[in-house]
């Protein structure tokens, strides 16, 4: 009996584990034409600095609508562009996509604010990257001081590549955020090297802070931390009253989280920018 049941679990681990393998390949396949195909979109997310009650900044978060696998979350298929390269062609177009976006709402009179683009550690560490931005800011016509980076703690663990690439992007006037903060290992040491602007306090840590006092410790501890190294806070993921309340009382400069807005399509941004009644300015 043992025996038996210890083959249906092996049969049982075999299938789970081909099926794993089936979805990666075809998420692979068909990822590779995607671009092509134009399945991407970006949605866009306000950062709301709670001092002026206004927009600083949207963050941009891909979103693949594939007619053969229906929606795909960029959690499962980042990975995969990651491992496969696809990630540079992507990665580009989001990088592009975005600059562009943030421009004309420039043009249409809209405030200023900056466009954060998430990173994978495959572009971060590309070469070619710093290059490719210039173009793109180029050819949009964005000022770079509005177009943030972001990046996470596992990119930093080479310290001195990541110092030297951030430090390329200081002088080139981008923007950096450390996203996830807390999730990963970063050499607090470091930190304070890096020429960071944001610090982004995963949304683990924020979640239910007004009822879990360990999140609530955290979240305070990690928003002291940014003040003495002279970064500016946001809290991600947050989705109600009382959360906010707290974040409040901690003194967090920024927040994003559904909250305020879900991630929306380029559409509906002029709304949510009126709804913060940031209003166009004549723009002649
Ligand atoms: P992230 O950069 O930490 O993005 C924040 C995630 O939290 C987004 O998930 C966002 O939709 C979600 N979120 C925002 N507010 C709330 C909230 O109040 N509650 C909850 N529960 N969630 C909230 P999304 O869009 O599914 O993206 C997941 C991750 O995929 C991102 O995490 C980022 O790591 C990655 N990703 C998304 N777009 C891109 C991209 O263009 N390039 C790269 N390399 N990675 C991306
Ligand atoms: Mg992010
Ligand atoms: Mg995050
Ligand atoms: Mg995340």
């Amino acid at each position: 009996y043992a025996k038996e049941l210890g083959g249906n679990q092996v049969q049982y681990f075999n299938s789970q584990i081909y099926a794993k393998i089936e979805r990666r390949i075809k998420i692979e396949k068909h990822l590779r034409k995607a671009l092509e195909k134009n399945e991407f979109i970006l949605v866009y997310q306000p950062q709301v600095n709670l001092l002026v009650n206004q927009i600083v900044g949207f963050e941009s978060l891909i979103r693949w609508e594939s007619p053969e696998l229906g929606r795909v979350s960029p959690l499962e298929f980042i990975p995969i562009a990651e491992e496969t390269g696809l990630i540079y062609p992507i990665g580009k177009w989001v990088l592009r996509e975005a600059c562009s976006q943030n421009k004309s709402w420039q043009e249409l009179g809209f405030p200023k604010v900056s466009m954060a683009v998430n990173l994978s550690s495959k572009q971060f560490y590309d070469q070619s990257l710093k290059e490719q931005i210039n173009s793109i800011l180029q050819e949009t016509g964005l000022e770079p001081q509005y177009l943030e980076l972001e990046i996470t703690e596992s990119m930093t663990m080479d310290v001195q590549v990541a110092l030297t690439t951030l430090n390329s992007f200081r002088n080139m006037g981008l923007k950096i955020a450390m996203d996830d903060f807390g999730t990963g290992y970063s050499s607090l040491s470091y930190l304070k090297e890096f020429p960071i602007h944001h610090l982004k306090i995963d949304q683990s840590f924020v979640k239910d802070i007004s009822v879990n006092p360990t999140n609530a410790a955290i979240v305070n501890t990690i928003i002291a931390l940014a003040r003495n190294l002279k970064l500016v806070v946001i809290a991600e993921g947050v989705e109600n009253d009382d959360d906010l309340k707290i974040l409040q009382e901690f003194n967090c400069d920024t927040v994003q989280g559904y909250l305020f807005s879900r991630p929306v399509e380029a559409s509906e941004v002029p709304e949510i920018f009126d709804r913060f009644s940031c209003n166009r300015i004549a723009n002649t």
